[in-house]
């Protein structure tokens, strides 16, 4: 048992401060913005491997967080929904490697593809972002965890009496880090429409207008999306909004016309590869845990119980 402190209140540092707590450790976490201004408050939070690096272990980490999330869908509190849709599949070898994770999958049914598509119907996790992150906070306060808010410049300025930093800072870790030319943005736009009455989600990474998905959540809607490797820009454009109304209505007519609540955009923390390991050089060890992309959510609880085995081992 030790003294943990967690840089980011993010899905991944709160994920990851709530393991370790559950195992005994004394966690502090420090984030500069809380969960309502993280990246992860963008998401559509969707269980699906989308834009992360596709190795066995983190495939085994989202494995592992469908089946967690898969049970937290139990306690509607939680925020996490399991909701039927459909996976869209428009190459000739599409990656399907995702479905191993996931029971009852089937190939879709011709009432259930626009033309020109194949797919795979399944269950997935949803969670409602903002309800599910709030009952994260509020579980990990539960259990004892020190949410302070504080912008830090390296693992160091934690601060005396901690025995271990994890790093779950998102798309700035790797500046915490001293640099790491592997970590890049994949900025995300996003507009929430009033939800008519949808609950089947569809996912349409390869649409060829361009990147497309329907979440519906409890009251709105979350459509998307871009995916642009590089750009740094947060502001939303009206005119890319114009094209992700357009490429969801084709999809889902049922959207035509419903009105729109919000509209966001997020810095997906990309890497070339997902970044789980310790790294020495400073006061005390560093686990860093970032580099997830498109995938916090559908990774979160697989990473936050290998930080653990991490922490364990030292
Ligand atoms: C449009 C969009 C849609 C998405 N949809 C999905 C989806 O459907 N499913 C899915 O799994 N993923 C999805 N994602 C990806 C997901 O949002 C991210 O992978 C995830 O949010 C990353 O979480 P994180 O905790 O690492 O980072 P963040 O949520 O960015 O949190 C970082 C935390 O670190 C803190 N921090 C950073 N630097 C410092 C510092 N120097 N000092 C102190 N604190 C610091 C911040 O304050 C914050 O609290 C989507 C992303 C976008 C943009």
């Amino acid at each position: 048992m030790g003294r943990i402190a967690v840089i980011g209140a993010g899905v991944i540092g709160l994920s990851v401060a709530y393991e370790l707590a559950g195992a005994g450790h004394d966690v502090t976490v420090l984030a500069d913005r809380d969960h309502t201004g993280a990246v992860s408050s963008v998401a559509a939070a969707i269980w699906f491997p989308h834009a992360v690096d596709a190795a066995p272990r983190v495939l085994e980490s989202a494995r592992l967080t469908r089946d967690r999330l898969a049970s937290l869908a139990a306690d509607a509190r939680t925020g996490v929904r399991l909701r039927t849709g459909t996976v869209l599949t428009r190459r000739p070898d599409p990656d399907l490697s995702w479905t191993a994770a996931v029971p009852g999958h089937r190939p879709a049914t011709a009432a259930e593809l626009p033309p020109g598509a194949a797919g795979v119907t399944c269950e997935l996790p949803v969670a409602v972002t903002n309800v599910y992150l709030a009952w994260l906070r509020a579980s990990v306060l539960g259990r004892g965890v020190e949410i302070r808010a504080v912008a830090l410049g390296t693992p160091d300025e934690a601060g005396e009496g901690f025995d271990a930093v994890v790093v779950a800072a998102g798309i700035r870790s790797g500046a915490l880090l001293g640099g790491d030319d592997q970590v890049f943005p994949i900025r995300g736009q996003i507009v929430r429409l009033a939800n008519p009455g949808l609950t089947r989600w569809l996912l349409d990474d390869d649409n060829p207008d361009g990147l497309t998905y329907v979440v519906p959540r409890d009251d709105d809607v979350v459509c998307g999306g871009t995916g642009d490797a590089g750009s740094w820009d947060e502001t939303a454009d009206p005119d890319v909004e114009r094209a992700i109304l357009r490429r969801v209505t084709a999809l889902v007519p049922e959207l035509a016309g419903a009105p729109i609540v919000s509209r966001a955009v997020g810095l997906r923390p990309a890497r070339t590869s997902v970044r789980l390991e310790r790294v020495d050089g400073y006061a005390v060890p560093v686990i860093a845990a970032y580099g997830h992309g498109g995938s916090g959510f559908t990774l979160s609880w697989g990473e936050a119980a290998r930080v653990r085995e991490l922490i364990d081992a030292l």
